[in-house]
């Protein structure tokens, strides 16, 4: 098995998804090569960071004019070098980027696919990896036929390695006809968001007990104290207490960071469907009864605007100490 893996950056800094997709690849990859397919400018000590998350070679596309990301022509490069190089098995993080590329790399290399996948494949009979479906309500074991077989990881499932190995980089020589592609972008507005909410390992999250837009000094101060991400509900970004691309849920963003902690939020099952891969939930909510509280790890049944300043105060002293 010949495995590539395409590695993410942003402005040229490598997310942690793409080093778990990486340390997958390597893992699946056993004694065969893992090959890491980097677009845009990145410098040497952040490639680095592939080779100590297990790529044994690095196929590097290092041009300006790549920087901006487009699916289009990045799935013909990646497409095209694994054609190249004789790939088997092409890994992405199920990120917004990861989930553009895959099904578009999956057709060009005529290969199947799997996204979601949060198991490393059994390949004792086939090629079988678990998936998360139905807004991670359910799973489903599904065998990938063919030569080629796409996977797209959910983050934040997987270990990352630190293999402690240099690099081997090589220029990548797969090329595409700009003509070709139809969709450009014209201008970019980031989210303006600190910390990106899919990569965030902690998230303070409010709901429509927050009563008002004016206060969410509260949940941002408990945020900013724990270095944690901002997130919302539905009717929360609807209202436009919020952006939208803080709302989670089934119709929003799907997270699983290690902490999500939900203020007044009443966890409806199309929230829920959006944060219950969490490893640790805690609820805070004044109603006894609130749903959340059964999907919760630590609940706590009280008023929003005592709760939250006492334990932005605890946390405080925690970190000063
Ligand atoms: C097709 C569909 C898709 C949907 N997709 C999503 C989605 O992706 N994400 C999503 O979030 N929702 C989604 N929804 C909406 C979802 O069903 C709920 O209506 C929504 O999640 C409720 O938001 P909320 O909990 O903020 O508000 P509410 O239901 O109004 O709950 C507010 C909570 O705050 C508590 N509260 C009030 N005051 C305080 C206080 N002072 N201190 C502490 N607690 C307090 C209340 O007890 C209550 O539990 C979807 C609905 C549909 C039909």
């Amino acid at each position: 098995m010949s495995i590539f893996v395409f590695a993410e950056n942003s402005e040229g800094i490598f997310k942690k998804s793409a080093l778990e997709a990486v340390s997958y690849a390597s893992e699946i990859a056993g004694s065969n090569s893992c090959t890491a397919i980097s677009i845009g400018e990145v410098s040497d000590e952040q490639l680095n960071a592939l080779a100590n998350a297990g790529a044994s070679q690095v196929i590097v596309y290092n041009e300006s004019g790549l920087n901006q990301f487009n699916a289009e022509s990045y799935a013909k490069l990646i497409a095209g070098t694994v054609q190249q190089n004789g790939g088997s098995v092409l890994v992405y993080s199920n990120t917004y980027s990861g989930k553009a590329l895959a099904p578009r790399t999956a057709a060009l290399l005529k290969a199947s696919i799997a996204s979601g996948v949060i198991s490393y494949p059994d390949t004792s009979n086939g090629f079988l990896v678990k998936r998360s479906v139905y807004s991670g309500k359910a799973f489903a074991m599904v065998n990938l036929p063919g030569a080629i077989k796409v996977l797209a990881i959910t983050p934040n499932s997987f270990n990352l390695k630190s293999t402690g190995a240099t690099l081997n980089k090589v220029s990548g020589t797969a090329s595409y006809d700009s003509s070709e592609v139809k969709t450009k972008s014209i201008e970019v507005s980031k989210a303006s968001g600190k910390i990106a909410l899919t990569e965030a390992e902690l998230v303070v999250s409010g709901g429509r007990g927050m009563k008002g837009p004016e206060n969410w000094h509260l949940i941002e101060d408990l945020a900013d104290t724990l270095g944690a991400a901002t997130a919302c509900s539905k009717p929360v970004s609807d209202i436009h207490w919020r952006p939208h691309s803080e709302h989670v849920g089934q119709t929003g963003i799907t997270i699983k960071p290690n902490l999500y902690i939900a203020v007044g939020i009443s966890g409806a099952i199309q929230h829920l469907a959006g944060v219950s891969s969490s490893k640790v939930i805690v609820a805070i909510n004044k109603d006894p009864e609130a749903p959340f509280f059964k999907a919760a790890d630590y609940g706590i049944v009280g008023d929003a605007f005592e709760v939250l300043p006492k334990i932005t105060e605890a946390a405080k002293a925690l970190k000063a100490k």
